[in-house]
């Protein structure tokens, strides 16, 4: 898959990641299901902290190549077109990087071999903290389902961090490309419920709309949605939030 020449060059800088100052950069890898996820779960987040020198990476577990009622749209066409989109969104964000490992949309299931490609990535690039879905909730509010393929993303991610990517003998072919067990410190769950952290977007709340937009066969000029949602990130007071369940393992 594409995604080796891009780790491997990763893997190359990783001796240098630092500020220049003797401060660690720190990063963080967001693990969703789907193109556009990283955008609504954690985009205002990752434009903001990036423009305070975190790098942000994006992991997309399927092509979601099922993401369309055109009939005029395949799934073998949609699946590149929605790669496009997710890099023109991380592109507006100022993600450094994604990644693809082009499962089945809608047939997310788990598996040792998900599991361990996640590892990977988190051993490579060597996150602080990792995004992704809430794994628990299967009915939000009485109002929606939080999809498999979201509960199944964030469940390897989450089990990813803890144990696996810790543990030496958790895939140890990984020792051979000289990728070390990692520790990650911080996992946060976009959240609808649990949510015990919040970061105010609001300066960067324009940036996630047109980040959002980049996914065009999603939302084409679907700008009713986005304000719906826009507006459902907004608090009593104005500000535009994005909530997080925070989960603190090591300081
Ligand atoms: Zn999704």
């Amino acid at each position: 898959m594409e995604r080796t020449s891009s780790l491997e060059s990763l893997a190359a800088e990783e001796a240098g990641a630092d500020t220049g100052e003797g401060q660690e950069v720190k990063r963080a890898l967001v693990v969703t299901a789907h193109p556009d996820d990283s955008e609504f779960g954690c985009g205002g987040t990752a434009a903001l902290w990036s423009r305070q020198g975190w790098e942000f990476y994006q992991l997309i577990c399927s092509n979601g190549a099922k993401g369309s009622a055109d009939p005029a749209m395949t799934p073998e066409r949609l699946a590149p077109l929605r790669r496009e989109e997710q890099r023109a969104a991380a592109r507006r964000l100022g993600v450094k990087d994604v990644f693809f490992l082009d499962y089945e949309d809608g047939e997310l299931t788990y598996s040792r071999e998900l599991l361990g490609q996640v590892v990977r990535h988190i051993r490579l690039i060597r996150p602080h903290a990792v995004f992704t879905h809430d794994p628990e909730t299967v009915i939000v509010r009485d109002s929606f389902v939080n999809h498999a393929d979201h509960r199944c993303a964030g469940l390897v991610a989450i089990d990813a961090v803890y144990p696996a990517a810790r543990d030496r003998w958790n895939f140890p072919e990984h020792l051979k490309e000289g990728l070390e067990p990692h520790n990650v410190k911080e996992i946060y769950i976009w959240s609808y419920d649990k949510a015990n952290f919040t970061v105010d977007i609001t300066d960067v709340v324009e940036l996630k709309i047109q980040a959002l937009m980049e996914h065009k066969t999603q939302f084409g000029e679907g700008t009713e949605f986005l304000q719906y949602v826009k507006d459902r990130w907004r608090d009593e007071s104005g500000r535009y939030l994005e909530r997080f369940r925070r989960v603190v393992l090591f300081r």
